[in-house]
């Protein structure tokens, strides 16, 4: 028998320093509590670099979708 187990609501609040979201149950950013405003910064600027590549690798699968919609058309007629 199959079961299914739904995911756990997770509540989340977005932190002020570093504008990621973290557990509510935290008393603190669990991303940047620890970390130095030099550290923060670096990691802002690795989340930016990350963003970045995701939204690459997000228009490379559309370019690959829309390459295969085309390659069924022209299978189909
Ligand atoms: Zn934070």
């Amino acid at each position: 028998m199959p079961f299914f187990i739904p995911p756990p609501i997770r509540l989340t609040k977005k932190c002020e320093r570093c504008a990621q979201r973290y557990p509510w149950s935290a008393k603190q950013c669990v991303h940047c509590a620890h970390l130095s405003d030099t550290q923060l910064i670096e990691l802002k600027q690795r989340i930016a670099a990350e963003a970045k590549s995701s939204r690459v690798l997000g228009l490379w699968f559309y370019v690959l979708a829309a390459l295969l919609f085309v390659i069924l058309l022209l299978i189909k007629v």
